[in-house]
């Protein structure tokens, strides 16, 4: 297979999905619905009051705004030395609330639902209640006796991290070798028991299933695997109509609304994705980024193998400076649960992370870390295939806000 060659050489590759399906085909077969995706948001809104108090914010809201960057647009044409047809949005989930990153969306709701299921189980919470009662002392010392875990390559364990530890919860994060420092300094600054693996993502994440069984008042955050966590990401796509109806964008057959997502294991831009789809069906094309050390998704997708491959097995190292996508064998739960709608995969080098994070960070004075930069491959790699039509083009900023100053001059000084 050509695709295999080129991916275990470290090319840029686009890899458009044969077996994409249309919407309303696929939807009967899914066992995620609709109301499911509804209930998470209903969901997320009784924690409103909870969230605002905890984390002092103006509003507990878990939601990012969708912004035009007209600057951006402005200098990648002139890089490219042609124009550009229609807008570029940039989702900035690198605001999000808690985490900073898309993990306050999946993360925190997995959380959050663990800590509603406990206390209406033990006669201490009714959904009718203002959800801030969760921080009185009395809820502290109840969570205290349920331990949470997780395994991290970091943002996941910031976002279950910052959330478990606010509600009382213990929480233990075991992060993979490619976890930055600060984050787990965050993390234990917030009373978080970070253990440190030598090894990537999987092993952090089979280490944290293991400890986790021998507790009987613990529960594990399986990012391979949870449907709560997908469920927490979906709401986020399906916000994003609403979000575009009030700018006036809606999109239709000649100007569909192309999406990039960056992917490390799957969830967080399965979610996204399937959110988008319940909300726009056929008018949306959602495209996946992994780096070029990493396209576990790709690689699942294009073999059909899904779980069953890894990127270790053609060779490659799962080495990169986007650590949130370090991730060398991918969800099989959600390969396959997105194998009929999604567009197509694409791949990034590094080098080129660093050169969009300083276009956009000298355009439009917005920093995002080097795994958010991912799908800005996705405009020059897709448009042989957008020529009669006219797309939104929508970036998904996956993360960013929390990054330390000297962590964020380290990387803009990375492209020169
Ligand atoms: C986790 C993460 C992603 C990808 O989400 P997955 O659920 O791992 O696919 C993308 N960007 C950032 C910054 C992340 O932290």
């Amino acid at each position: 297979m050509d695709l295999i060659e080129n991916l275990r050489e470290m090319k840029e590759v686009l890899w458009v999905n044969p077996n994409y399906e249309p919407f309303e085909k696929v939807y009967p077969h899914l066992e995620i619905k609709k109301e499911d995706v509804i209930e998470a948001k209903e969901r997320f809104k009784r924690f409103e009051p909870f969230i605002k108090k905890a984390f002092n914010l103006d509003s507990g809201i878990v939601e990012s705004r969708i912004e035009e960057i007209h600057n951006y647009k402005s200098w990648y044409e002139n890089e490219i030395g042609q124009k550009i047809d229609g807008k570029i949005l940039l989702k900035r989930d690198d605001l999000l609330p808690i985490a900073g990153s898309i993990k306050g969306r999946g993360g925190v709701y997995e959380v959050l639902k663990i800590a509603e299921n406990l206390g209406i189980q033990h006669g201490m919470l009714n959904i009718e209640d203002d959800y801030s009662i969760l921080l009185e002392q009395r809820f502290k010392d109840f969570y205290k006796k349920f331990t949470i875990q997780v395994g991290s390559t970091g943002n996941l364990g910031l976002s279950i991290g910052m959330i478990s530890s606010r509600l009382g919860f213990n929480v233990v994060v075991h992060m993979s070798i490619d976890a930055k420092q600060w984050k787990k300094d965050m993390l234990r600054a917030n009373g978080v028991n970070v253990i440190e693996y030598k090894e990537d993502y999987s092993k952090a994440v089979e280490m944290g299933r293991k400890e986790s069984e021998k507790n009987i008042n613990s529960f594990f955050i399986d990012d391979e695997n949870s449907k709560d966590l997908f469920l927490g990401y979906a709401v986020g796509g399906l916000n994003v109509k609403e979000q575009l109806d009030g700018m006036g964008i809606i999109p239709d057959r000649t100007h569909p609304l192309v999406v990039f997502l960056p992917c490390g294991v799957g969830g967080g831009p399965g979610g996204v994705l399937y959110g988008l789809k319940l909300a726009y069906k056929d008018l949306v094309h959602c495209y996946f980024a992994e780096p070029t050390h990493s396209p576990s998704m790709l690689l699942g997708l294009a073999t059909k193998k899904h779980n069953e491959i890894s990127v270790f097995d053609i060779g490659l190292d799962n080495k990169t400076q986007a650590d949130g996508l370090a991730v060398g064998r991918a969800s099989g739960f959600v390969g396959k649960f997105i194998e009929n709608m999604i567009h197509g995969c694409f791949t990034i080098n590094d080098e080129k992370l660093f050169y969009y994070l300083k276009g956009l960070y000298n355009s439009e004075n917005i920093f995002i870390e080097p795994s958010s930069l991912a799908g800005f491959n996705g405009i020059s790699l897709t448009k042989n295939l957008y020529t009669e039509v006219f797309p939104y083009y929508m970036m998904w900023a996956t993360g960013g806000s929390l990054v330390p100053e000297s962590e964020r001059k380290k990387f803009l000084q990375m492209f020169a």
